[in-house]
C-alpha cells in the first residue's frame, strides 16, 4: 500500500562532535521517504527551491520514490542549522529559514489520490492539515511535529492532533505538549489532545507506544494493550542524530503499510523496523547512510535488534 506524506524537504548545515556538514541534503519528508522506500512506494508532497539540483533529486529518484509532487517555486528552499555539541540526542537550533515554505499550498497530484496512508512529516501544521483535508479517503494518517511547532502554532497543531491515528514525537516534545514532566502522564495527556496512539521516541534509548481506548489495535484485543517499548542499538559511534526520528517514522509507517492487516503484532515489529532504520540514519552525516543500504542489512540489523531483547 503506497504512503503520501508531506514535509520538509530541505538544505541541512549540520555539526556534531563527529564534525560539520554545510547545505547537504534534508528535511523530514527526504529521511521518512528514504527510509519508508525499502517496504513499500512512497509519493512525496513539498515545495524546493531554485538551488536544488539535479542531484538532490537523484537521491529520490535511485530510490524509486514518487517526487511528481515536489513543486519547484522561486526562492530558496528551506534550511535549516543545527548542533549536538552538548548533547547527542537532541539538535540545538540555531537557524531555521522557512524560504519557499512560507507560501506554499500544497497540490495533490491526481496519481496520489488512491494512497491508503499519510503521513504528515515535519512542517507548518497549517500545511500538514491542508494536505489530510484533500486527502479524506486514507485509511490510517500518522504525523509527527517539533518544538518549533508546538511552541509558536498551537491552535493549528491541535487542528492536526485531532485528526491523527498516531503521532510520533520524542519525549521532550511529549512533554511540552502536555506540559507535564513525567512520561506517562504526558502521554496521557498528548493522548487526550487527539491521537488515539502516541509513539515516544527515546533517541539513543528506543521508543516507546502508548495506546488510548480508541487505539486501533484495541479493536482486536478487546482492551486498551499495556505500552510498548521497543529498543535502540547500542552503537560505537553516532555520527549524526539528523533525521534519527523521521528515519524511524519511515521504517515505522512503511512497515505497517507493507502488512496486509493492521494487527498488534504487526504494529509491534513495525516499531523495532522504526529503530532499526533510526539506527542506520545516525552512521554517516545527513541522508548518506540511507543512501546506500540495502535491503539485506535491513534484515540483518532486525534479527539482531530481536537477540538483543529476547529472552528465548
Ligand atoms: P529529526 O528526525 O528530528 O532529526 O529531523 C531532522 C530534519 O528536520 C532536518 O533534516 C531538518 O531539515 C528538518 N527540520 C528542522 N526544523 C524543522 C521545522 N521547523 N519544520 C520542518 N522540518 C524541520
Amino acid at each position: 500500500m503506497a504512503i503520501t506524506v508531506v514535509g520538509s524537504v530541505a538544505y541541512d548545515s549540520i555539526e556534531t562532535p563527529a564534525g560539520k556538514r554545510d547545505r547537504c541534503l534534508g528535511g523530514a519528508a527526504t529521511y521518512f521517504s528514504l527510509a519508508a522506500s525499502f517496504f513499500t512506494d512512497v509519493r512525496v508532497i513539498a515545495v524546493v527551491g531554485e538551488d536544488f539540483g539535479k542531484r538532490q533529486e537523484a537521491v529520490f529518484d535511485k530510490r524509486g520514490i514518487d517526487r511528481r509532487g515536489i513543486e519547484r517555486a522561486p526562492g530558496k528552499s528551506f534550511f535549516w542549522q543545527g548542533s549536538y555539541l552538548d548533547n547527542l540526542n537532541e539538535a540545538k537550533t540555531h537557524q531555521t529559514d522557512l524560504n519557499v515554505f512560507a507560501s506554499f499550498e500544497p497540490k495533490i497530484p491526481a496519481e496520489y489520490a488512491d494512497s491508503e496512508f499519510l503521513f504528515l512529516a515535519n512542517i507548518d501544521p497549517v500545511l500538514q492539515r491542508r494536505v489530510r483535508e484533500a486527502m479524506p479517503d486514507v485509511k490510517l494518517v500518522a504525523g509527527d511535529t517539533m518544538n518549533y511547532w508546538i511552541k509558536d502554532h498551537r491552535e493549528a497543531l491541535g487542528e492536526v492532533l485531532k485528526g491523527l491515528d498516531i503521532l510520533l514525537i520524542n519525549d521532550t516534545e511529549t512533554r511540552m505538549l502536555a506540559g507535564n514532566n513525567n512520561l506517562v502522564q504526558a502521554a496521557r495527556g498528548v493522548l487526550a489532545l487527539g491521537p488515539r496512539t502516541l509513539v515516544v521516541k527515546h533517541g539513543e534509548y528506543g521508543a516507546t507506544a502508548f495506546f488510548s481506548d480508541r487505539s486501533f489495535t484495541k479493536k482486536r484485543e478487546g482492551q486498551t494493550p499495556h505500552p510498548f517499548r521497543a529498543p535502540a542499538l547500542p552503537l560505537e559511534e553516532v555520527v549524526d542524530p539528523t533525521g534519527a526520528g523521521d528515519s524511524f517514522a519511515g521504517g515505522f509507517f512503511g512497515y505497517l503499510a507493507s502488512q496486509g492487516e493492521l494487527t498488534p503484532a504487526a504494529f509491534r515489529r513495525a516499531m523495532f523496523y522504526g529503530s532499526v532504520m533510526g539506527s542506520f540514519a545516525v552512521e554517516r552525516f545527513g541522508t548518506e547512510r540511507l543512501q546506500e543500504l540495502s535491503r539485506k542489512e535491513i534484515d540483518d540489523r532486525f534479527i539482531l535488534f530481536r537477540e538483543l531483547t529476547h529472552l528465548d
